[in-house]
């Protein structure tokens, strides 16, 4: 399941936004999970292709795919010099797929900015600043390390020293990580020691009610985008309130609520889907009398690793899989239509899945 952080300065609206993801998982019926922790959620990945599955092969249940969100709140400045609270925060942070980074984007003079006034770019750069410094400290630790692997005769070393310095730069000058571009051997290198400022950002524009259907010509807003593309992340608008508001209210309500915003979905949906986009995931189905359901697996994924999402032992015994495109699952009505065309291929271990293939594996075991 992808785990994403929520970070953000203190009164951005980070804890109005996680009550309205938790409420909204809470509400999910059907979900396989239970309440782990209070400062985790989980919500079901919105996904249309669900239900017309469903209506189709008539399932026991439906599971969606799912993504955790975590409340990392407390991260604030001066938390990489923390000794205890602060480290604690970061600590969080290395343990998620993602960080969702809450920006105030709204005016409110009731609620209280703890740096003065409304600017996103300050704010932004605050909170990537404890993020850097931190990594800082993780790249000179090891730089320290390496330097002695190097007198030692190790060649790798070599390269990781460059690729350390290469970093110490980028941080000196207030870059994140994920500003820099790395060769496979770096990569590597990169995996053994993950740094904060690689793991994607998606930016959540938290605009006021009033403001939100002129988002795209906020100044706020225009801000946020601009940063965010400078170092290649992603941004959500939303209204944190908003979302709060809807997370209460049933499947009905919900619907005609939204219609009166002028809104085609809840802000947390967009959330949802872009942090997939964002992250380079997509989804294929199971889909048969027990259940249909959901997963989740990176692009260019190959059939085995597929079937080690369900089971380590369906990636060890794998032998073949049965697929079918959505589209032509749908077209023939089910998979003994799709059959009867030719169109349920048997793929082999090099196979590479497709957003929204219909699988069924099979294994040895
Ligand atoms: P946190 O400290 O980042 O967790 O911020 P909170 O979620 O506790 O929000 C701080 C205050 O801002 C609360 O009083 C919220 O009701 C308010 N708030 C959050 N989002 C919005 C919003 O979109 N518009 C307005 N006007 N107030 C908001």
């Amino acid at each position: 399941t992808l785990r994403a952080g929520i970070v953000g300065l203190p009164n951005v609206g980070k804890s109005t936004l996680f009550n309205a993801i938790t409420q909204a998982g809470a509400e999910a019926a059907n979900y396989p999970f239970c309440t782990i922790d209070p400062n985790v959620g989980i919500v079901r990945v919105p996904d249309e292709r669900l239900q017309v599955l469903a209506g189709m092969v008539h399932p026991g249940r439906i599971v969606p795919a799912a993504v955790e969100f975590v409340d990392i709140a407390g991260l604030v400045k001066g938390a990489s010099q923390g000794e205890g609270l602060g480290n604690k925060f970061l600590s969080h942070i290395r343990e998620v797929d993602a960080i969702v980074h809450v920006v105030r984007c709204f005016e409110d003079n009731n609620v209280i900015h703890v740096e003065g006034g409304i600017d996103p770019g300050r704010d932004i750069e605050i909170i990537n600043l404890e993020l850097i410094l931190a990594d800082l400290e993780s790249v000179e630790k090891r730089g320290d390390r390496v330097a002695k692997m190097l007198k030692a005769g190790d060649k790798r070393a070599k390269v990781e020293l460059n690729l350390l310095d290469r970093l110490k730069e980028a941080f000196d000058q207030g870059k994140a990580a994920r500003t820099l571009s790395y060769d496979p051997e770096e990569k590597e290198i990169l995996r053994s020691f993950p740094l904060l400022t690689l793991k994607p950002v998606l930016y959540a524009a938290n605009m006021s009610e009033t403001d939100l259907a002129a988002a795209e010509e906020n100044p706020y807003v225009l801000k946020v985008r601009e940063v965010a593309a400078g170092e290649g992340a992603g941004v959500v608008v939303i209204c944190a309130q908003i979302e709060a508001e809807i997370a209460e209210l049933d499947e009905e309500e919900k619907a005609l609520f939204l219609r009166d915003l002028g809104l085609q979905e809840p802000g947390l949906d967009r959330l949802i889907r872009t942090a997939f986009h964002l992250l380079g995931l997509m989804t294929f189905f199971t889909a048969g009398p027990m259940e249909v359901k959901a997963w989740t697996i990176g692009l260019g994924t190959k059939a085995p690793q597929a079937a080690g999402t369900i089971h380590t032992d369906f990636e060890r015994g794998f032998i073949r899989a049965e697929v079918v495109s959505y589209e032509d699952f749908v077209r023939c009505g089910g998979l003994n239509g799709a059959k009867d065309k030719g169109l349920v291929r048997l793929e082999g271990k090099e196979y590479v899945m497709n957003d929204g293939d219909i699988v069924h594996f099979r294994f040895n075991v």
